[in-house]
């Protein structure tokens, strides 16, 4: 589903470069990208099919996580994904103070760049929630936010058919980055049946770009 009329409006009044919602639509490009793992199981069945269907994507790891499955994020970088940071501990940031979420973000960052060998990756705070504090912060510092502009409500609904089903019905357009989660196996299942469709289309999947 298409995020809100008036989400849209106050995504809308803030730059680009705080805050990304659409990614470049040349080449009728299309990014996928999931959030809250890597997940021992379902990211490396995600990692086999977007290989096979020469997709690729953007991982917002949770740290505590990825700090459990080295191997998995050497897998997602070595196959062209991107790493981004989804905090250490995915507290939602409303409750957290700004030296909380900074800490956050920097915690993950860091190990982050024992991967990928950048000092700084896209954040995407948990549940997606966006404090002022912290847009402030991050627009004193340069850095920004990687936001979505295609949510697919993965984590709402209860088969992989019924999220393949509205997907179908309502396919990402060029420069649209659609929101997943790889903590369960919806979006494996339902990509599975839906990516070769979409790469009929012409659709190209790519990997944000990092930030440094
Ligand atoms: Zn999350």
């Amino acid at each position: 589903m298409k995020i809100s009329l008036k989400k849209r409006l106050v995504l809308g009044v803030l730059p680009d470069r705080l805050l990304q919602v659409r990614g470049p639509a040349d080449g009728h490009a299309c990014y996928l990208s999931f959030d809250d793992g890597p997940h021992p199981e379902h990211t490396p069945r995600l990692l086999d099919l977007l290989a096979a269907h020469d997709a690729r994507a953007s991982f917002f790891v949770v740290g505590k996580l990825a700090e459990g499955q080295p191997r998995l994020l050497e897998r997602i970088v070595a196959e062209g994904h991107t790493l981004g940071n989804h905090s250490y501990n995915h507290r939602g940031f409303a409750a957290l103070s700004l030296a909380e979420q900074v800490a956050e973000i920097r915690r993950t960052d860091e190990l982050l760049s024992e991967f990928d060998r950048r000092p700084l990756h896209r954040v995407r705070p948990p549940q997606g929630h966006l404090t002022v504090p912290l847009l402030l912060h991050f627009l004193r510092v340069g850095r920004s936010i990687a936001y979505w502009s295609y949510d697919s409500l993965d984590y709402q609904l209860q088969s992989a058919d019924a999220l393949a089903g509205r997907l179908r019905r309502q396919p990402p357009v060029a420069g649209d980055i659609l929101l997943m989660h790889d903590d369960s196996a919806l979006a494996a299942a339902a990509l599975g049946e839906l990516l070769p469709t979409w790469r009929e289309h012409g659709c190209v999947f790519r990997a944000l770009r990092t930030e440094a």
